[in-house]
């Protein structure tokens, strides 16, 4: 049976990608030897850096100015390094669940902290609107898509430059680089497999503050060394490149948005109107077009388990909502086709009609 590939991440990944990093590993390059096993410093895998780099700035029309970098750590290695290397004394965070208050706690490390809005009070299942930013902080933080509750936000209006998360939601829709300081994504949802971690970084925001920072933890070392301070993951940013050139030949960033959009719309009118669910994000433009979490409706509240149960049965792999929402999230990732999604409302009608 097909399986429909919905986890949160690692997650779906393009046949493109798979396939040539397959035939990577066996023949690098016509080099006769693995991607595993040439040197990061080879012609061979400069040459991967380099358009991975230049993809990355051309697919998000990076301006000039800024650095692409591919890092390690995940995301989470972010959190510190982006207060590490651009904090003053004051930070600033819209605080939309796990991802905001996890960068947030390494923030405080360095300084204060003011979180601008949160939507706790409803399990942050919204998105908070109205907020002062203070003009002395030295920039603020956002994640673009929550991948646990299943909200986005667009870059907010601020008066200070913006640092951002879009770990799970990058080179899904276009994005205004420039007011940007920093942008950074784990790549293991819509990029490539865990190991490699993509940073967009203005050079200018650098060197500003009066801090000494070790030296792996500098953003300006890793320019310097074009992403070669330290052995970087080469087979994950070998998987990366692969996925940037499958992006490129879609049609890039604007023409996914559109599938993108099209993916969830389907998915959410299926939700919106299955008597059986309801979607956990109820202000329309909050909703995820990557993380798509719903819940059964309260009076069918006993039917989760069987449900899942059938899902499963059906084909649907990684639809169990995180432990924090419960219910269901089904991730529609780049590389998900709209069949899949498809394959999800049919499923979710036939339950409806045993029911
Ligand atoms: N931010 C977001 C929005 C995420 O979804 C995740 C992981 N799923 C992280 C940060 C943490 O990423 P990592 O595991 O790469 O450190």
């Amino acid at each position: 049976m097909k399986k429909h590939n919905f986890y949160a991440g690692p997650s779906i990944l393009p046949e493109y990608t798979k396939e040539k990093t397959a035939e990577a590993v066996l023949n690098f390059a016509g080099t006769g030897l693995s991607v595993m096993e040439v040197s990061h410093r080879s012609k061979e895998f400069v040459a991967v850096v380099d358009e991975a780099v230049a993809l990355v700035k051309e697919l998000l029309k990076v301006p000039e100015g800024y650095s692409v970098l591919f890092l390690q750590g995940g995301a989470s290695l972010q959190f510190l390094m982006a207060p590490y290397n651009l904090m003053g004394s004051k930070a600033a965070y819209l605080n939309t669940g796990v991802w905001s208050k996890k960068a947030m706690k390494e923030a405080k490390f360095f300084g204060e902290v003011v979180e601008v809005a949160s939507s706790a009070d409803a399990n942050f299942n919204y998105i908070p609107k109205q907020f002062d930013t203070p003009a002395d902080a030295s920039y603020l933080h956002y994640t673009s898509n929550n991948t646990i509750f299943g909200t986005k936000v667009d870059a907010p209006e601020a008066n200070i430059p913006l640092v951002a998360d879009m770990s799970s939601d990058i080179f899904s829709r276009p994005v205004d680089v420039a007011k940007h300081d920093l942008i950074y994504a784990g790549a293991q949802k819509n990029l490539g497999p865990s190991g490699a971690t993509l940073v967009i970084v203005k050079d200018e925001a650098l060197g500003k503050i009066d801090r000494l920072i070790p030296t792996m933890l500098d953003y300006r070392i890793h320019i310097q060394n074009e992403s070669m301070f330290n052995t970087p993951s080469t087979l994950p940013v070998f998987a990366c490149l692969q996925t940037l050139r499958w992006l490129k030949e879609l049609g890039g960033v604007e023409a996914i948005e559109k599938v993108n959009i099209e993916k969830a719309a389907v998915l959410y009118d299926e939700i919106d109107r299955n008597k059986l669910f309801q979607s956990t994000v109820p202000n329309k433009e909050d909703r995820s077009l990557m993380n798509v979490t719903f819940v059964m409706a309260p009076e069918f509240a006993e039917l989760e388990k069987e449900f899942l149960d059938f899902a499963t049965a059906n084909g649907m792999v990684g639809i169990k909502g995180h432990r924090s929402v419960g219910g269901f999230r089904a991730s529609t990732y780049n590389a998900m086709p709209i069949e899949s999604v498809q394959a999800l409302v049919d499923t979710m009608q036939e339950f409806e009609k045993k029911h």
